[in-house]
């Protein structure tokens, strides 16, 4: 079902919203209404052939918002929001679309306004997402408002029909992939092995594994954009977690030769404690250590805790291949991969998106800095 929501303070403009989306609408109708309250030009023709909206709407913020919940409870979620920016006595649009992203992070939204008071620039930068945000200045037509339906309507449906196909192939793949990684792991324990055989084995254990990474990365960025990510933060002393979190990736450091591993923390950064949700943070920690592998052929990988301008800083620096200054802004978007040498390494590009997901959720700061061919430091920055 097609629901889409419109939440606007003045009752006439609802109204005349319903009606342009009234299945039996007549194109005449929709052009004596647009005049109304909408601008008149370019009326243009109203294709009533299209797709039909069952449509709510909710003259305050916080019963949009409400409307929204019961939507995603009975399993009826609505596709698209209008949300008006200006809707005294209650919140404004933009409070109105961050209570309705955190209950539905998947819901496009068109914040609609008349003035321009806050930039489209601002809007996005405090409810993120903007690939699922538009801007819509009054006075629009009803053709327009129409067309931004139809069109939202469809990209949420085709958003969640490839979720589910790569959240269904996932979980599919997973189950004979940990009976691949099961048996691998018996026939290594297996006497009598041929040198031959040991190498081949080898490489099946590499591949699997890798697999069985790249699918996790996949399902995890599926979850992070269904629900909002709850933290189950702990209090927990830095040097000591991620002591431990640096220990865990030794075995990787062993199987590279031509790279020392170090671990460093200044006396300033002892026994400092954090508020972190120690699982998350750890796979943050995870995802940059096996970077700084992946992209280093020869040198060191150094991790470092310190203190400074009352921040505790966790850094992994590598001295592998770096990243251009004009590709820096993008690596932390899904999918988004460094067009270089970076390619002859595998990796869906999904890794600092996810690093960036949890330390905004824990409203920490991740910061990079790289050189081409001299390589990269990557901070993670907890205030204490
Ligand atoms: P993936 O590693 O799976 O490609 P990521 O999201 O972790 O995905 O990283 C995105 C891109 O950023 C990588 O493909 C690579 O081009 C670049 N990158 C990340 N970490 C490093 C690093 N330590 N050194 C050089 N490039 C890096």
């Amino acid at each position: 079902m097609n629901r889409i929501l419109f939440i606007d303070d003045e009752e006439e403009i609802l109204k005349s919203y319903k009606r342009i989306f009234e299945k039996k609408s007549a194109s005449s109708d929709l052009m004596e209404l647009a005049s109304g309250f909408f601008d008149e030009e370019d009326q243009g023709s109203v294709d009533t052939s299209e797709m039909t909206f069952d449509v709510s709407v909710a003259n305050q913020g916080l019963d949009g918002v409400e409307l929204v919940k019961t939507g995603v409870d009975e399993k009826m979620p609505y596709r698209v929001a209008f949300i008006d920016m200006r809707m005294p006595p209650g919140i404004n649009g933009l409070e109105t679309a961050k209570k309705i992203r955190e209950i539905d992070p998947k819901i496009e939204i068109v914040i609609v306004t008349a003035y321009s008071d806050i930039s489209f620039k601002d809007i996005a930068l405090e409810l993120g997402a903007p690939d699922k945000l538009l801007y819509l200045k009054k006075p629009f037509d009803a053709q327009e408002i129409k067309q931004f339906a139809n069109n939202l309507v469809v990209k949420h449906k085709n958003e969640l029909i490839k979720d589910d196909f790569i959240s269904n192939v996932s979980h599919e793949l997973k189950t004979p992939l940990s009976s691949i990684i099961g048996f691998h792991s018996l026939l290594e324990g297996a006497s009598e092995l041929s040198e031959d055989s040991k190498e081949y084995l080898g490489y099946i254990g590499h591949s699997a594994r890798l697999m069985n990474s790249l699918i996790s990365e996949l399902l995890l960025t599926l979850e992070f954009q269904k629900s909002e990510l709850n933290l189950n933060r702990v209090s927990c002393q830095a040097d000591l977690f991620f002591e431990r979190c640096y220990k865990l990736l030794e075995p990787l450091a062993a199987s590279k030769k031509d790279i020392t591993y170090n671990y460093h923390c200044s006396d300033e950064a002892r026994e400092k404690i954090i508020e972190i949700d120690e699982l998350r943070i750890e796979q943050c920690f995870n995802n940059l250590v096996n970077n700084a592998f992946k992209f280093t052929k020869e040198g060191e990988i150094n991790v470092s805790l310190s203190c400074a301008d009352g921040t505790l800083i966790l850094e992994v620096a590598d001295t592998g291949l770096g990243i251009a200054e004009d590709k820096i802004q993008t690596i932390f978007e899904k999918f988004s991969r460094v067009e270089d040498k970076h390619h002859e390494v595998e990796g869906l590009g999904l890794g600092l998106s996810i690093v960036k997901t949890i330390m905004d959720k824990h409203e920490a700061k991740l910061h990079v800095e790289s050189e081409l061919t001299k390589g990269s430091k990557f901070q993670l920055k907890f205030t204490i």
